[in-house]
């Protein structure tokens, strides 16, 4: 069977790895780089640039301290440039990845025919299709967005920003905000309506209070031009760089007049991510919904497996996400403490956090639980280390542990995670 795959991207890539592995003959188009927007704008440049970032604050607190006596100078150019040269080698892995299990790369841009994709002039014939081509910086109605960086922008930059605007209000706006901070610029967000929102509001207290202190956030603020020294809003004029980051919008332009489309621009499909023409799927940042690396990588296991007539459906059940800041503030969606008896309890001291105890900056985990069932409800988590235990406890609680289950929990020690602490002590008092 010809299956053809266009986005190099987590969704796409992932779909024709496992087409590949189900004996089908793979094509995947990519008409930039392989990895997608995750490996060359957006996750691994958060990491790269969060790493150094890091690393400059803990200089900082360290001599603060006593500890060292100098706090070394970043060359901001240098971070850039370095950045894209490992998320170049890492692309160089994912190539020979993707070609090593059986699918064929063609670099081009796809435009979708009947029945066959059109890439450099020449028809690839499809037996099934998988849309994979993920998604851009969504640009607001507003006058001058032109001026404004967006995150394509950042791996190129090779100064640091003065004074930087970031109009936005949700995980991209928050981690920009970090990194940026922590270098020293002078960052300001102006939001629409509220800030980082989906959080549960005792977690973006803490965000606002211990891990964003030098960023000055403006909620309900309507953003009336934007310049290429600074923005308009309310009759004021505020000087700096304008960055945007107010969510993305679906590449499903391709797609017009082919499958049906939402009001979003997203491609619309079922749980077995198909769209209105059953030979032809899509998955990732196209289909809308939660845009992350992990979902997009599942979507396009899942779209594969189905168009090699393997049912398989999407499970979005308590997915786990994580923001990039000093700490990693993780959660679980869709639900935050909706339901049951709330616990909070503050970080443990353990790598990544033991030299903010003095300052009384552990972080924060807050769990909640129906203490009639023992079911886990909502779980929350601003720990160096809740990144990778988020996505385990994710796991387990869709599989249905309950929280009396974690009584013969054994933990590693020392070790940032307090959520087990929380379950174990929920255990004692549930049913
Ligand atoms: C700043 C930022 C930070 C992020 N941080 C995180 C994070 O920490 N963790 C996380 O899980 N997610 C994060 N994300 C989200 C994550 O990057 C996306 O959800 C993920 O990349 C989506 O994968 P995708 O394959 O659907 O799309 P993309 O990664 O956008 O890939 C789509 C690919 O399709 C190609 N393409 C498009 N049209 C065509 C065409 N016509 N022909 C050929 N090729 C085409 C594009 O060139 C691209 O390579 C972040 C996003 C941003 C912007």
């Amino acid at each position: 069977m010809e299956v053809v795959v266009i986005g190099g991207g987590p969704a796409g890539r992932s779909a024709a790895m496992e087409a590949s592995k189900l004996e089908a003959n793979v094509t995947l188009i990519e008409k930039d780089k392989v990895g997608g927007k995750c490996l060359h704008k957006g996750c691994m440049v958060v990491c790269g640039l969060n790493e150094v970032a890091k690393f400059y604050l803990d200089s900082q607190n360290y001599q603060k301290m006593g500890i060292s006596n100098a706090i070394p100078e970043i060359n901001f150019r240098e971070v850039t440039s370095k950045l894209r040269e490992t998320t170049g080698k890492i692309m160089k892995v994912l190539e020979y990845e993707t070609k090593s299990i059986g699918a064929n790369i063609v670099k081009g841009d796809a435009q979708i025919q009947k029945g066959s994709v059109l890439v450099n002039q020449e028809e690839i014939p499809y037996d099934k299709l998988i849309i994979g081509t993920g998604s851009r910086a969504m640009t607001p109605p507003v006058k001058g967005t032109d001026n404004a960086l967006t995150y394509d922008n950042i791996p190129f930059l090779d100064s640091l920003p003065e004074k930087l605007l970031i109009v936005g209000s949700g995980v991209m706006a928050a981690e920009f905000a970090n990194i940026f901070s922590s270098f020293g610029s002078e960052v300001r967000i102006f939001c629409r309506t509220k800030f980082l929102k989906m959080l549960d509001p005792e977690i973006k207290d803490y965000i606002i209070k211990n891990l964003l202190p030098n960023v000055e956030i403006a909620e309900g603020a309507r953003v009336d031009e934007i310049s290429n020294d600074g923005l308009k809003i309310s009759q004021e004029t505020i000087e700096g760089q304008v960055l945007l980051a107010t969510g993305l919008t679906p590449n499903s332009e391709l797609a017009q007049n082919i499958v049906k489309i939402g009001d979003c621009k997203e491609i619309l499909v079922n749980s077995h991510m198909q769209t209105s023409k059953p030979h032809i799927y899509a998955a990732g940042d196209v289909i809308g919904g939660v845009t992350n690396t992990p979902i997009s990588r599942m979507e396009g296991v899942t779209a594969a497996r189905n168009a090699c007539g393997i049912s398989s459906t999407m499970d979005y059940s308590w997915t786990p996400q994580s923001i990039s800041l000093y700490y990693d503030v993780s959660f679980l969606s869709p639900q935050y403490h909706q339901t049951g008896t709330v616990a909070t309890i503050p970080g443990s001291a353990g790598p990544g956090s033991f030299w903010r105890v003095l300052e009384g900056k552990t972080g924060l985990s807050k769990v909640s639980v129906d203490l009639d069932e023992g079911l886990i409800t909502g779980v929350s988590s601003i720990a160096p280390s809740s990144r990778t235990n988020m996505a385990y406890l994710a796991k387990m609680i869709r599989d249905g542990y309950k929280a009396p289950e974690f009584d013969d929990f054994i933990e590693v020690h020392p070790s940032t995670d307090a959520v087990y602490k929380l379950l174990r002590f929920f255990g004692e008092y549930s049913n």
